[in-house]
């Protein structure tokens, strides 16, 4: 989460206040990715959308059933983030 310094890793633009933003698999699980902080990353609910239509785990259940985080709510993301 700090290396990417609150930037998308997909439009490389800041994280505002506001943006709605989403915790993605950087190699998607059903690619072999595993579920470590360090495979994960945050992008734009949008960017990541654009990129899960790209990187074939459309089908992932749990791109289904996860919720938008508010980027104001980034220390909760960072929990996340870490576990
Ligand atoms: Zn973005």
């Amino acid at each position: 989460m700090e290396k990417q310094k609150f930037r998308c890793n997909v439009c490389k633009g800041l994280f505002k206040h506001d943006s709605v933003i989403e915790l993605d698999h950087i190699i998607p699980q059903v690619g072999g990715g595993t579920d470590k902080a360090d495979s994960r990353q945050v992008l734009h609910r949008h960017c990541h959308d654009t990129k899960t239509r790209t990187d074939g785990s459309l089908d992932q259940r749990q791109h289904t059933k996860k919720k938008g985080l508010i980027a104001k709510d980034i220390k909760a993301i960072h929990a996340l983030s870490v576990t």
